[in-house]
């Protein structure tokens, strides 16, 4: 049995990530965490069994405690009960299935604690990809990437030489709004926005592929899981989703990975790579499949790609800037407190006004969001 915990058991990975779980049955579940849903952790509790299970606030979690009193589950709260599940004894794989730039502390706790990292939580990387692969290479633990993007460049690597690689062409669906300019997105409203056409997946994330914030956020992310450079990286809209993500050789052979949109297909390899495991579901059949069409992305009307790209190239605390202004931004946006327009408005003018701090510790990531968090609600 393969021990595992997971952070963000609740949302869609965290979910999708059981589910595999259940249909495997040679992975055991030693520790969940999760914010708010303690109606639904109770369920994975009473079905999972694991030893530890963390949410946010000592509220919830006392009043989890008595839902679940006549088992003999610790439940924790807090960052420090973030950290414990992210560290618990004898896990060997840590879900980062949590949402925000929250998941750092317990992320490089665990890369401490010598635990591998299946590592959907992006925004840890995008802010602190500086000190977490490194990290990682000194603990010997292997950041295995959750992304369907990230994961099909994983699998494109398998058998070739690093220094053989020439490009990343990474694969974006375009979105709900491909194809309108920007006096089209003025009046677009919370519920247009979070009409993904290919996936289903937590709200924030919804949000950040709308605007393509989500491909910018993937493009710093690969920068760093691949160790290449932002001009390295290509973002091809590919509005089927069937291809997940390609590499170009330095011999100009392109290898990709395709699939229909399933990301417990990710999960999965993440899950027990090298191994290739059965999954059930839709396959892609190319005698009903019509067409694969490609186009560039529009980054005038969608400015959160190349400010991505920009703070990506840039490095420092920038990207925490670039991530930061976006989280408050979305959750203000869903909140509808901002217009959609508005989004990229807020992270182009904290970026501008950002001074750039060249690798920043955590202290000064997490003061860099603070400090951005302040700014926005000074002014929206
Ligand atoms: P969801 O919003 O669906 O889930 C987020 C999870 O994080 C929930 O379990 C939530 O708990 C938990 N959480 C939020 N705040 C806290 C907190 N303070 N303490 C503990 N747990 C917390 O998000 P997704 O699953 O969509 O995304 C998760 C991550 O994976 C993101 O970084 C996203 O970018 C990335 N990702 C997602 C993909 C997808 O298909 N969904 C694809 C690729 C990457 P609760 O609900 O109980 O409050």
């Amino acid at each position: 049995m393969k021990k595992i915990a997971i952070l963000g058991s609740t949302g869609s990975i965290g979910t999708q990530t059981l589910e595999v779980v259940r249909e495997n049955g040679d992975l055991e579940v030693l520790g969940l965490a999760a914010g708010n849903n303690i109606k639904l952790l109770e369920e994975q509790i009473r079905e999972f069994a694991p030893k530890l299970v963390a949410v946010w606030t000592e509220e919830k979690a006392r009043e989890l405690r008595e839902n679940v009193k006549d088992l003999s589950v610790k439940i924790v709260s807090g960052m420090e009960g973030l950290i414990e599940v992210a560290t618990i004894a004898e896990s060997e794989i840590l879900v980062t299935a949590i949402v925000g730039m929250i998941g750092i502390r317990p992320t490089i706790a665990a890369i401490k604690a010598g635990k591998d990292i299946a590592l959907a939580n992006k925004e840890t990387l995008v802010t602190a990809g500086h000190i977490i692969m490194p990290l990682a290479k000194e603990h010997n633990v292997a950041i295995l990437p959750v992304d369907s993007e990230h994961s099909a460049i994983f699998q494109s690597l398998q058998g070739n030489s690093r220094s053989a690689l020439h490009k990343i062409l990474l694969t974006a669906s375009g979105g709900p709004f491909r194809g309108k300019k920007r006096d089209e997105l003025a009046n677009i409203q919370v519920e247009d926005a979070l009409k993904h056409p290919n996936w289903e997946m937590g709200r924030k994330i919804t949000i950040d592929s709308s605007t393509l914030v989500n491909k910018g956020l993937e493009v710093i992310e690969a920068k760093w899981l691949f160790d290449v450079d932002v001009e390295q990286i290509e973002v091809v809209v590919h509005p089927q989703s069937i291809i997940h993500s390609m590499v170009e050789y330095v011999d100009g052979a392109i290898i990709a990975e395709l699939g229909t949109p399933d990301m417990k297909l990710p999960i999965q390899y993440a899950l027990y790579y090298p191994e290739r495991k059965f999954l059930p579901g839709d396959r892609v059949d190319f005698a009903t499949l019509s067409q694969l069409t490609f186009e560039k992305p529009d980054m005038d009307t969608f400015t959160g790609l190349r400010m991505a790209m920009e703070a990506g190239k840039a490095g420092g605390s920038l990207p925490t800037v670039f991530n930061a202004a976006n989280e408050l931004a979305v959750s203000k946006f869903l909140n509808r407190k901002i217009q959609y327009l508005e989004i990229p408005e807020i992270i182009e003018t904290c970026m501008c006004n950002h001074k750039n701090i060249v690798n920043p510790t955590v202290e000064q990531i997490l003061q860099t969001e603070q400090e951005v968090y302040e700014q926005i609600e000074s002014r929206w």
